[in-house]
């Protein structure tokens, strides 16, 4: 018989995303046709910034001719685009080989195909509340987890710690779920804990096109020390719309060795080995992102989203209510009011107003007692949001 992973066995089933959709059909059930306003979604809105599209059907039309046909691309991206990304990082001043930047489908293929970089078992550090696909990629890798707890005390930022001394160490920055952003004084304390245990960080960049304060660091490779312990990650989904569009890139610095392994030179062969490569199509899609034009564009939409988070966070502040997030990422973490629980302040947010969000509980139990509302929505229907959750935290607290 097959020996086949059972560590799929021991995957915990989340029941989020499956329980509110069963809260939500109830809802609806007993209230027929009613408005709802959905500020749990972690899915973009907006379409894709003209300048990509144009290039797309260009890359289209270039497929349908023999002279401009590609087939295979190379496995670790297009070298056009991977020295485009390198300037990308040139222009915040950082120094980049091309050769460092590996193109791929999106954040999530990566954070998991990474581990096979990493002997097995080995363990990995996670900072909770966390997003859930760190701890079941880990689960099904059979990794040895360590939780680390985030809560109000800290910002929802860990510092280092002994039992942080683990093979890998995941960094989101801004975080998902709790909109949290390291400083560099923060990020330097992993980098030279992870140089020092010979750890190596997973720095899952996904939402560093919401920072907008100057002197928080958007790469870990802003930080000093950063090229000999860390990998990032990086993703278009959010930053530029292509969630169903997919296409993401990850940095491995030549300069990452561990057990006398280049982590860069083993990537290459990895890929060589498991991928053939991302579509010409949307490498040319990719590419309109980091022109001036591309550029211009995608801020104009993340603009959009950063006027909603505008919105809800007025809406807590004028309540005095303690929340993480919304300046600098996506996502608003908020503590819900009167010690409620997770769950029953989701309860009387759909019942009471018909605004859904996502109960912190289900990104790891140190969530219990938060909510975290995303800034992806209709404009309109946040404003309607912000303006209910105000009336009625205002009677919930008597404010
Ligand atoms: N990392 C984080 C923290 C995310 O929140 C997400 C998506 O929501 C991803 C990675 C996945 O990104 P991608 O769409 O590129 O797979």
């Amino acid at each position: 018989m097959a020996a086949i992973n059972t560590h799929y066995g021991e995957l915990q089933d989340s029941y989020l995303f499956y329980n509110i959709a069963q809260k939500i059909s109830a809802y609806l059930a007993d209230h027929p046709g009613a408005k709802l306003y959905r500020m749990g979604i972690g899915d973009v809105s907006l379409p894709l910034a003209p300048a990509v599209i144009e290039a797309l059907h260009k890359a289209v039309d270039d497929q349908a001719a023999k002279s401009s046909f590609h087939g295979y691309m190379p496995e670790c991206g297009d070298p056009v685009l991977r020295k485009t990304i390198a300037e990308h990082y040139a222009r915040r001043s950082i120094s980049l080989d091309p050769e460092e930047v590996f193109v791929s489908s999106g954040a999530s293929d990566e954070l998991g195909d990474i581990l096979d970089l990493f002997a097995r078992p080995g363990s990995s550090l996670v900072m909770e509340p966390a997003y859930p696909a760190y701890v079941d990629a880990n689960v099904m890798a059979g990794r040895k987890l360590i939780r680390l707890p985030a809560g109000d005390h800290n910002g929802f930022l860990p510092a280092p710690c002994p039992e942080a001394a683990t093979d890998i160490l995941y960094i989101c920055s801004p975080n998902n779920p709790t909109g949290a952003v390291f400083n560099y004084e923060q990020l330097k304390a992993w980098v030279d804990f992870a140089n020092e245990n010979g750890s190596v960080i997973l720095f899952d960049a996904a939402y560093e096109a919401f920072i907008e304060e100057e002197t928080l660091p958007r790469s870990i490779f802003e930080i000093e020390g950063a090229r000999t312990c860390a990998i990032e990650i990086c993703s278009l989904s959010k930053t530029a719309g292509f969630t169903g569009t997919r296409l993401g890139y990850t940095v491995i610095p030549k300069t990452l060795e561990r057990d006398g392994m280049n982590l860069n030179a083993m990537w290459v062969r990895n890929r060589t080995t498991k991928t053939n490569g991302v579509s010409y199509i949307i490498q040319k899609g990719a590419a309109a992102v980091f022109t001036e034009e591309g550029q211009r564009q995608i801020k104009e939409n993340i603009a959009v989203y950063k006027k909603n988070a505008a919105v809800l966070t007025e809406a807590l502040d004028s309540l005095g209510i303690w929340y993480t997030g919304g300046k600098n990422a996506p996502y608003i973490w908020m503590k819900c009011p009167e010690g409620m629980g997770s769950w029953a302040f989701f309860d009387l947010l759909l019942n009471k107003i018909q605004v859904i969000g996502t109960p912190g509980a289900g990104f790891g139990a140190c969530g219990e007692g938060y909510l975290r509302f995303s800034t992806f929505g209709d404009p309109e229907d946040t404003k309607e949001a912000a303006a209910r959750i105000k009336a009625l935290l205002r009677t919930v607290s008597g404010t």
